[in-house]
């Protein structure tokens, strides 16, 4: 059973706490003794939709972070399927363990608690799931996308993913330096994984210069010698020359330690809640006079992908073409941001709020 206690050193006294304070409508645990499994989901808001956002499978050091991680994720949900224009609320779901543990019947089991939802949650791969675990978990449940392209699903959304993240990055490097061209521009990506090495190549075909790390030097040596790319020690990143920074890796490295360090004039990445606090680091990036385009702007084609799978009605084209409007959501973002002096992230959670309240009839207090 789920500790539901949290460690007295975190802020929120209590599961009820948490949920409280980020506004959810609801908080699942998920335990099945015969396979393993132990899995959370958050539902963060429905006004628009469904809640739809992937799974993500990671060995949490703990429980209490494991809950804040889904809750986080969940929440960041609603802003971006808000802000992409999807009629989908936000949600999300953790996995506890390794991706050992996953076969047909741990895959099947988190399909059927996704089912007993009966619809108000939606699921789709993240970090450590694939297409083919979600044909796993369409076996127990309809309320699942990003399956297989042979399944006829939009298959892996990572290039989508990439090409958002890509029209963001020429947006912020427009407002940055005048021009939305990347050429001679340095920009490091960190996390070479299904985002990032897609990313790398919409960069090296502009003639950036691309700086890259990894945990994995394996997988380095062999990017970095197919697109050109100079590879980084991962704790160096933070501190190289550099005009912008792609955090595509894990989330919160936009943080005390690292903002002070950061030499660039932009941060455009794909990971997920970059900013470790997001007032704090909003403002401090934004005093630093590094723009910084939102996260959950920028990565949204792969839920605009999966999305459009999901709402049974998928084209390709519309798709990247919906995930090309990021470009102008970006400019108009970072534009209201100048203009209001407010942080570019609090800019973006403006807006999705306003259309979730004007959709919805409500006034949210997130
Ligand atoms: P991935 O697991 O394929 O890639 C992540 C990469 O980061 C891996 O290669 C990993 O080795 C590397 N990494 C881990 N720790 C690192 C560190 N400290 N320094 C440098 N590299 C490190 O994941 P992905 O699908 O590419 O997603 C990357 C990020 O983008 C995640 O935060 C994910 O939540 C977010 N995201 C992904 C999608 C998508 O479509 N895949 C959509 C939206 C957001």
């Amino acid at each position: 059973m789920l500790d539901i206690k949290v460690k007295e050193s975190m802020q929120s006294s209590s599961v009820f706490d948490k949920v409280t304070s980020m506004d959810h409508e609801q908080l699942v645990i998920c335990h099945d003794q015969a396979t393993g499994l132990k899995a959370l989901i958050g539902i963060h808001n429905t006004v628009l939709g469904p809640a739809l956002g992937g799974t993500r499978l990671w060995s949490y050091a703990s429980e209490e972070e494991a809950i804040t991680d889904v809750l986080r994720l969940s929440r960041g949900m609603t802003f971006k399927n808000a802000l992409a224009g999807l009629n989908l609320g936000g949600g999300k779901a953790v996995i506890i363990g390794s991706p050992q543990m996953k076969n047909e019947a741990f895959l099947r089991r988190f399909g059927r608690f996704i089912d007993g939802l009966a619809g108000r949650y939606v699921t789709a791969e993240d970090m450590n799931m694939s297409t083919s675990d979600m044909e796993y978990i369409g076996l127990e449940t309809r309320h699942v996308t990003g399956l297989p392209e042979t399944k006829g699903g939009g298959g892996d959304p990572s290039p989508v993913t990439a090409y958002g993240t890509y029209v963001g990055m020429k947006a912020a490097a427009k407002k940055a330096f005048g021009s939305d061209s990347l050429e001679g521009k340095k920009i490091a990506v960190q996390g070479i994984g299904q985002v990032g090495k897609y990313l790398i190549d919409y960069l090296v075909k502009e003639n950036a210069l691309v700086f890259i790390s990894d945990i994995f030097e394996d997988k380095l040596k062999e990017v970095a010698k197919k697109t050109g790319a100079s590879v980084v020690d991962p704790n160096l990143i933070y501190d190289i020359d550099m005009d912008i920074y792609a955090p595509c890796a894990l989330g919160a490295t936009l943080n005390d330690d690292t903002i002070p360090r950061l030499k660039c004039a932009v941060v455009a990445g794909a990971a997920n809640n970059q900013l470790k606090e997001e007032e704090k680091h909003g403002v401090a990036l934004q005093k630093k006079g590094i723009l910084y385009a939102p996260d959950f702007l920028i990565n949204a084609g792969g839920v605009i992908n999966v999305g459009a799978e999901y709402l049974g009605d998928y084209h390709r084209e519309t798709v990247y073409r919906q995930t090309e409007k990021i470009y102008d959501t970006c400019w108009n973002i970072l534009e209201k941001s100048e203009n209001e002096k407010i942080p570019a992230q609090q800019a973006a959670m403006e807006l999705a709020k306003a259309r979730i309240e004007a959709i919805g009839k409500v006034k949210l207090s997130f």
